[in-house]
């Protein structure tokens, strides 16, 4: 039997920065500053440099989701009032609208690619219209890591006059017209969850924003709503920091993070070149830049392609089999009226192949292999 290949490897790193992440832990059981200790603050202005764009405030979080209710509540989202978020996306998105007693409004995918159509985000904006519910704004999901069409998506939010939120929870690292995500978005947010393009050991997440006032708010927020100290409370937060020891572990991590994203677009270009016009491959526009969070193909034949990677013990999952606006607890915020074509064509067809930086090429073409020969017995 073969060795099995993993879908996504959280531990490979550690080969070659185990050992100071090892000493970063041990440092902060060293000092005892758990909650808001200096890790937290030296991971975030590693982050601000990372993003490189001027005046970029990186606020840490507890986690993904988190960040979003973070950033809504900041940009402001009255209850009642409308949110438009893509069906084809994890359920987090439209999560936090909801929680914070907002309306999501799903929206349908583009015709090449996995993000959400600009076209339905216009006709979202009419179906709104026509039912008398206000929209706050549009919250873009970067779906797989490709960053969704911001220059087009804020120019329709202007317009409206509402808001653009950045759901990169998938894409940090990525780019957008040479921008990196975090400085691409009025307000963006993302994930350290340990299969994120960027993982922790455990549950971590971050908020972006160039506004000064939207940092404080957030620093705010994120304490309980604090004002000059915890025991100040100006405004209804909650609970939701970046524990230390995550700011330790994750500090290493972003060392060699440009490294592995550039190892990433080694084993895309790879996977592409082997099942270019076999299946269905993903495709960056030329003024974009991949996080390569999952490469995902498009296949009629999906079942029997799973059952063979299975039969090989190579990792392989569905992102995403049921769209929101099919889901249990979402799918009475779908409008009739909303076209959703794409997304439910897409949700019975993709299939996501194992993708982190420390794939071999003999991995990457053992995959590439068994979907050849899946796809010749398929036909
Ligand atoms: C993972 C993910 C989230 C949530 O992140 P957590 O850190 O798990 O809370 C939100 N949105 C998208 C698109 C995600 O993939």
């Amino acid at each position: 039997m073969t060795k099995p290949i993993s879908l996504i490897d959280v531990r490979a790193h550690q080969a070659i920065i185990g050992d100071q992440i090892n000493a970063n832990i041990a440092a902060v059981v060293e000092h005892g500053k758990w909650i808001m200790g200096p890790e937290v603050a030296e991971f975030e202005r590693a982050l601000e440099e990372f993003v490189g764009v001027e005046d970029v405030h990186a606020l840490g979080c507890s986690n993904g989701t988190d960040a979003l209710i973070l950033a809504l509540q900041t940009l402001g989202l009255p209850p009642r009032t409308a949110v438009i978020c893509p069906a084809f996306t994890f359920v987090a998105t439209a999560e936090a609208v909801a929680a914070l007693g907002g309306i999501p409004i799903f929206a349908d995918v583009e015709a090449n690619g996995f993000n959400m159509s600009p076209d339905s985000v216009r006709q979202a904006l009419k179906v709104a219209e026509a039912a008398e519910l206000p929209v706050s704004g549009i919250c873009a999901v970067d779906l797989f890591g490709v960053p969704a069409e911001y220059d087009e998506l804020h120019q329709i939010a202007a317009d409206a006059g509402v808001w653009v939120l950045s759901d990169a929870a998938q894409a940090f690292g990525g780019e957008y017209k040479g921008s990196k995500v975090g400085g691409v978005a009025t307000m963006t947010t993302t994930s350290f969850f340990p299969a994120k393009p960027l993982g922790g050991y455990g549950d971590g997440g971050a908020v972006f924003t160039t506004n000064s006032d939207h940092a404080e708010m957030i620093r705010s927020l994120r304490v309980h709503g604090k004002g000059s100290d915890k025991y100040d409370n100006v405004r209804i937060g909650q609970n939701a920091r970046l524990d230390t020891l995550q700011a330790a572990i994750l500090l290493p991590k972003l060392g060699i993070f440009p490294a592995e994203l550039d190892k990433r677009d080694a084993i895309a270009a790879r996977y592409v070149e082997g099942l270019d016009g076999i299946v269905g491959v993903p495709s960056v526009p030329v003024d974009r830049r991949s996080a390569w969070a999952q490469f995902t193909i498009i296949t009629e034949h999906r079942s029997q392609m799973q059952a063979a990677l299975d039969e090989q013990g190579i990792g392989n999952a569905v992102y995403y089999p049921k769209p929101l606006h099919q889901q249990t607890g979402y799918g009475h915020y779908h409008h009739e009226s909303m076209e959703m074509s794409r997304t439910d064509w897409l949700s019975s067809r993709v299939l996501s192949l194992p993708m982190h930086p420390y794939l071999s090429n003999a991995e990457v073409d053992r995959v590439i292999e068994t979907i050849r020969s899946a796809a010749d017995r398929a036909d």
